[in-house]
């Protein structure tokens, strides 16, 4: 049952992605890219419209958020009936990225390297798909939209096993030793930036989290680049908008009904 839930969610991701390099390519700036993407999946998350204009009436769109939809829906209505269950299917969804990494090709320990994000959400995830073209995107369920919940399901014998906290850095090094790579790195900025305590506009809110993501995909090229790194990008959680008075909102991420912050997802690069 599970090994089904996993290879549904994997299928309806791989049409996001396939809808949106094709919907995506009149789009030339990069900034509006992940603007699009942002708007797009926060307003069919919770029904906020952070733009008037495109990309939410914009015909051209349309298969982007047809397919967005669908993995939004069937993401929340295995969150809520299945949440005793979700570790099962966390493991099951990172063994695919590992079979994967496994058949890309980097064969030789080297070349295989670890990033775990703190608080990359879908929209990152999705820009940096589009960007570098990455061999596998997956995501897991994250029944508390925290990262504690996300170390609790993903590595259980850690988080038991070990006397005092288990930190995310813990749960890197396992991964990294697990995989035979070279090296991990833990990426706190998104999760530092979610944290801010920072009310802003709209437009605000996603220029902040775009230059963060410049900064993870430009790490990202030059792993690749430099390294020849076959790269395993992990993300906790995602986060949410949450709207404060007037047109201003705040960043959070934990467990609410339709939040985007139980959304961690996963990409072989
Ligand atoms: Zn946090």
């Amino acid at each position: 049952m599970f090994t089904d839930h996993v290879t549904v969610l994997i299928n309806m991701l791989n049409n996001v992605y396939d809808c949106l390099k094709q919907d995506l390519q009149h789009v030339s700036d990069d900034r509006r890219v992940y603007g699009t993407l942002f708007n797009i999946f926060h307003h069919l998350a919770t029904g906020l419209s952070l733009t008037q204009e495109s990309p939410l009436r914009d015909v051209r769109f349309r298969c982007t958020m047809d397919y967005m939809r669908e993995l939004l829906e069937h993401a929340f209505r295995i969150h809520s009936n299945y949440k005793a269950s979700l570790d099962t299917l966390a493991r099951k969804m990172y063994n695919r990225s590992l079979l994967n990494l496994m058949l890309r090709g980097g064969t030789t320990k080297t070349t295989r390297y670890l990033l775990l994000c703190d608080g990359m959400s879908m929209v990152e995830a999705l820009y940096i798909a589009y960007r570098l073209r990455p061999s596998f995107i997956g995501v897991i369920l994250n029944p508390g939209g925290i990262t504690e919940t996300y170390k609790l399901i993903l590595e259980p014998h850690t988080y038991f096993k070990q006397e005092g906290q288990v930190t995310l850095n813990d749960i890197a090094q396992r991964i990294a030793e697990e995989l035979g790579a070279k090296e991990y790195y833990v990426f706190r900025d998104f999760d530092e930036r979610i944290h801010s305590g920072r009310i802003m506009r709209a437009s605000d809110a996603v220029d902040s989290m775009y230059n963060v993501t410049l900064k993870l995909a430009n790490k990202l090229e030059y792993l690749r680049k430099e390294y020849n790194a076959t790269i395993l990008v992990l993300s906790d959680h995602g986060y949410d908008v949450i709207p404060e008075a007037g047109s201003i909102y705040r960043f959070d991420h934990h467990w609410r009904p339709r939040s985007l912050s139980i959304l961690s997802p996963l990409l072989v690069i």
